[in-house]
C-alpha cells in the first residue's frame, strides 16, 4: 500500500522476487543486507505525501525514478493474479 492504496498486490514469492512497482521495489531494497554489515540503508527518496493534498495521477510521482509526464494521470493496472497500479511497471526480477 502506498498513501491508502493497494499499489501492489501477489503472492508473496511473486511480489518478492519480481516486485512490479517502484515502491514495492524501493521497500525490498531497504532491507539491510546481512552480507555486507555496516553498509549504510538505502532510503526511498523524498516523503510520504499528505493524505489531504496528493499529488494528480500516481501519488508516488515525486518519488519514483520512473516517473515520466505519463505519471500525472491515475496509473493503469497492469497484471491480473500479481498486479501494480503503473504506467512503467518493473519487469526485472531482483537478483
Ligand atoms: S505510475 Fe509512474 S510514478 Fe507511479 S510508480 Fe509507476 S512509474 Fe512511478
Amino acid at each position: 500500500m502506498y498513501a491508502g492504496r493497494i499499489v501492489e498486490s501477489g503472492s508473496a514469492e511473486e511480489v518478492l522476487s519480481r516486485p512490479r512497482h517502484p515502491y514495492t521495489r524501493g521497500l525490498i531494497e531497504s532491507v539491510p543486507s546481512l552480507h555486507e554489515p555496516g553498509q549504510p540503508l538505502p532510503q526511498i527518496p523524498g516523503a510520504t505525501p499528505q493524505l489531504v493534498n496528493l499529488p494528480t495521477g500516481c501519488a508516488f510521482r515525486p518519488r519514483c525514478p520512473r516517473a515520466t509526464a505519463a505519471c500525472a494521470t491515475e496509473p493503469p493496472r497492469s497484471g491480473d493474479s500479481h498486479f501494480a497500479l503503473c504506467h512503467h511497471p518493473l519487469t526485472e526480477g531482483i537478483a
